[in-house]
């Protein structure tokens, strides 16, 4: 496999999360079991064949791999690839590709759907992910993959196997809906884009932005420029019900070692082991 971007890599049950992301560097996740990926700030040629992206915003660290990517999938005829991308931006989008087309003199197609809060997109029978709104200095939006199960309703519990099928030829719905959050996504945002979408707390796997770790770094400066600090998220401990909380996104003012230091001495039980920081 050609090896050009940085990618880390972490096994969470039946899930593999990969991806890179540093502030103003670039941001790229995708988890190969859902067929789907968040931000294309860089394609790592090993992505290529995820056919689905969700972008967070708009800021060339989450975005500029986008022609780079769907050129790719044209010259290795895969299908073309589709894009979630925040309303209001599709237009910028389209006339950006096709002023790379004119550049590059090779054709860029690619369905791109714009999404606002709200929105739940259907990507099969059992998947579907939700839009929030995040808080950022551009327009940015979150994510939550939800798996969809059928159960049967409560009230025909006790039926027979075949009292409950001949209630189902009969036309009567027996079971229920059941959506659990497996994926949660925040892009670029201030602590308000974690509290608007209370599954967030809830999805079996949360990856975070995280930009600022250290106590000298003013949170309401940090608000301001639509970003986390690390004493946000120590603020809010309780509320994390998720399984792995993943912290991304750190500034490149500091050295690795440093972001550990300042993590674990603000949280150093690391939520009970289940903060991990990708770095
Ligand atoms: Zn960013
Ligand atoms: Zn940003």
């Amino acid at each position: 496999m050609l090896k050009d971007q940085a990618v880390h890599t972490l096994v969470h049950k039946d899930l593999t999360i990969e991806g890179f992301s540093r502030a103003a560097v670039q941001t790229y996740w995708r988890i190969p079991e859902l067929k789907i990926g968040f931000d294309l700030g860089a394609q790592p040629w090993s992505f290529m064949g995820t056919p689905t992206w969700f972008v967070s915003h708009t800021h060339l660290d989450h975005v500029a791999a986008l022609p780079v990517y769907v050129s790719r999938r044209r010259m290795m005829k895969m299908d073309p690839p589709v894009i979630y991308v925040p309303e209001g931006t599709l237009e910028l989008l389209e006339r950006l590709l096709r002023l790379f087309s004119r550049l590059d003199r090779g054709r860029l197609p690619c369905k791109m759907v714009p999404i606002k809060p709200g929105d739940e997109i259907e990507l099969s029978r059992e998947m579907l992910v939700s839009v929030s709104a995040t808080t950022h200095s551009v327009p940015s939006l979150g994510f939550v993959v939800w798996e969809r199960r059928r159960k049967l309703k409560p009230e025909l519990q006790g039926l027979a196997g075949e009292q409950i099928r001949d209630l189902r030829l009969g036309g009567v719905e027996v079971t229920d809906e059941v959506r659990l959050p497996r994926v949660a996504y925040l892009g670029d945002s201030t602590p308000e884009g974690l509290d608007a979408c209370p599954a967030m707390y809830e999805a079996d796997v949360l990856i975070m932005e995280l930009t600022f770790v250290a106590p000298g770094h003013r949170k309401d400066k940090i608000h301001k420029f639509g970003h986390m600090h690390m004493d946000d998220l120590v603020e809010r401990r309780r509320r994390f019900s998720n399984k792995l909380v993943i912290g991304a996104h750190f500034s490149t003012r500091y050295h690795p070692r440093q972001i550990r230091h300042y993590v674990e001495k603000a949280l150093p039980d690391m939520l009970d082991g289940r903060l991990h920081l990708w770095i």
